[in-house]
């Protein structure tokens, strides 16, 4: 099984490259944001308690995000493989996530981290506010509120990934096919 975890900021370009991995390698894309926006469109109890934190910008609880990651895990255990998108972002998460699929005899086989210059991310999430219909990405306030969290709590889990041997930084400037076979030619090699 092929296991990755697409990592970086918001706007880093996650989802657009986890369509394309998924197509290449056939792999189940778990997004912890779509999977909490649809409870937040099913408006579960779930959904609207995340709801809340969702509009300022700031991480649902580890508790919510883990109990949506078990149950998406447990349906798909005889895929290819998985695609992390958007988790784990903090280090509750990634010990979580590394327990839940060694309970099942696998691991994560590479953490691939976008890097893009923080003025890009700005613009990139204002430009996609536009058409996305998220909140979220409208807002500058928001926007800057999630990129505070992602350097407080989150981009330390590149220390945690290194320390397991499976950090890769990918530069995530350029277009999107370019960035694409970045990430190929890493996962081809492993
Ligand atoms: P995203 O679509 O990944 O940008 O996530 C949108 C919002 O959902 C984030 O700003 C958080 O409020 C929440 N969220 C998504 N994934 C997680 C996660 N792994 N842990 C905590 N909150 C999350």
């Amino acid at each position: 099984m092929l296991n990755v975890v697409l990592f970086g900021p918001p706007g880093a370009g996650k989802g657009t490259q986890a369509k394309k991995l998924k197509e290449r390698y056939g792999l189940i894309h778990i997004s912890t944001g779509d999977l909490l926006r649809e409870e937040v469109s099913s408006r579960s109890k779930l959904g609207l308690e995340a709801q809340k934190i969702m509009t300022q910008g700031k991480l649902v609880s580890d508790k919510i995000v883990i109990g949506i990651i078990k149950s998406k895990l447990h349906n798909n255990m005889s895929s290819n493989g998985f695609i992390f998108d958007g988790f784990p972002r903090t280090e509750a998460q990634a010990i979580a996530l590394d327990n839940l699929l060694e309970d099942n005899k696998l691991a994560i086989s590479i953490m691939l981290s976008l890097e893009v210059s923080e003025n890009e991310l700005i613009q990139r999430l204002l430009d996609r506010g536009k058409n996305s219909g998220r909140s979220d990405d409208q807002n500058i306030d928001i926007i800057k509120s999630r990129i505070v969290e992602y350097n407080i709590k989150t981009s330390i889990l590149i220390d945690y990934y290194k320390k397991e041997s499976k950090y890769k930084g990918v530069n995530g400037m350029g277009d999107i096919k370019t960035i694409t076979e970045r990430l190929f030619n890493l996962i081809d090699i492993i």
